[in-house]
């Protein structure tokens, strides 16, 4: 999908064959000084699609952050054709105060599109709208998981999109969850808006994860190898579990938890999930999966009240479930899966 030879962004034209840094100025301070989210731009020689990659809409999610760090070293990729807008931090505001929201409170992953004359989340909406994404003709915005927990990386995408299909399938993590995304997210308005997007949750807030930027490196390298934007042969995982169904596991009275399983794992219908101690240390219940499937999320957080999550897992059927174990032992043997093998067993949170 050729762009124009001519690119405008943040009041700046840049030329093909040319990168560099701009600020789209988003809000003002109290001092009314202008508040930037920075971008870079990098455009190569030839004309091709234009993809933006965001981090840190939730501004305590800073895995993504760390995964466009690697991208801005330098020499990761090059780009044979098309035009790449790297944003490390989307919400500079809860970035500053390692917080997930905006200074109104409001969620700007909720706030899309927004509008000129909105609040404070509507109008930074707005001009991310307006000023990136109606420039580009493909997106992937990083996440984490919320506050004291974790999320097995995976993709979340609107699979009746071909167009994000294609991204999630590209980018090749081990689970994609199906679904357009919640009301005013940032990946469901802007795929509604034209601009196909992807997510990827991965990891823990308030930090960056080794395996994360591993798995989140290369899932960018595959989508933009898939896009014949660079020059470079896919990764593939061992297997693409497509789901929609995931369910939280909840804490039915007060304790400590000790855990079983790590974000993950595969799990069958019956199997001990958690067992829950009172602080005394009297064994009060253990938790067991009602379906087969996968350990999507989990809390770190061991001590728990009723009705607090545990862990979210993703269904799958029986055979599912024998055939991705099979391809998971398989691909420990296998040198060109080792990132996704790595990745499977550096999650653990548990020793039992
Ligand atoms: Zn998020």
């Amino acid at each position: 999908m050729p762009r124009r030879p001519s690119f405008i962004i943040a009041g700046e034209r840049i030329p093909l064959g040319q990168s560099r840094d701009v600020r789209l100025v988003i809000s003002e301070t109290y001092t009314g000084e202008k508040v930037h989210v920075p971008l870079r731009v990098i455009r190569a020689k030839k004309p091709g699609p234009t993809v933006f990659i965001t981090a840190a809409i939730h501004g305590d999610e800073i895995n993504g952050t760390g995964i466009i760090h690697d991208f801005l070293f330098g020499d990761l990729i090059e780009l044979k054709r098309g035009t790449l807008i790297l944003a490390p931090v989307v919400n500079v505001f809860g970035f500053e105060s390692h917080e997930r929201y905006l200074p109104d409170r409001r969620d700007l992953n909720r706030s899309f599109p927004g509008s000129a004359k909105g609040s404070l989340a509507g109008r930074i909406a707005h001009t991310l709208m307006t000023e990136l994404v109606d420039r580009c003709d493909y997106g992937v915005d990083l996440h984490t998981a919320a506050i004291q927990r974790t999320n097995f990386p995976n993709i979340r995408a609107d699979l009746n999109n071909p167009q994000a299909r294609r991204l999630a399938e590209a980018f090749g993590c081990f689970m994609i969850v199906d679904g357009k995304g919640p009301i005013g997210s940032f990946r469901r308005e802007a795929t509604k808006r034209g601009c196909p997007t992807i997510i990827l949750e991965a990891g823990e807030p308030w930090k960056v994860e080794p395996s994360v930027l591993q798995i989140g490196t290369q899932g960018i390298r595959n989508v933009l190898a898939n896009l014949e934007m660079i020059d470079e042969r896919p990764l593939k995982p061992p297997f693409l579990a497509k789901v929609r169904k995931t369910q939280w596991v909840r804490a039915t009275v007060g304790g400590i938890l000790k855990f079983h399983l790590s974000p993950g794992d595969f799990v069958e219908a019956g199997q001990a999930l958690v067992t829950n101690y009172s602080i005394m240390g009297e064994e009060q219940y253990t938790l067991q999966a009602e379906n087969n499937g996968i350990i999507l999320g989990m809390t770190t957080m061991p001590a728990v009240k009723p009705g607090e999550p545990i862990c979210n897992i993703a269904t799958l059927t029986a055979k599912q479930l024998q055939r991705y174990r099979t391809k998971m032992e398989r691909a420990k043997t296998d040198p060109h899966t080792q990132a996704f093998t790595d990745l499977a067993t550096s999650m653990d949170v548990v020793d039992a």
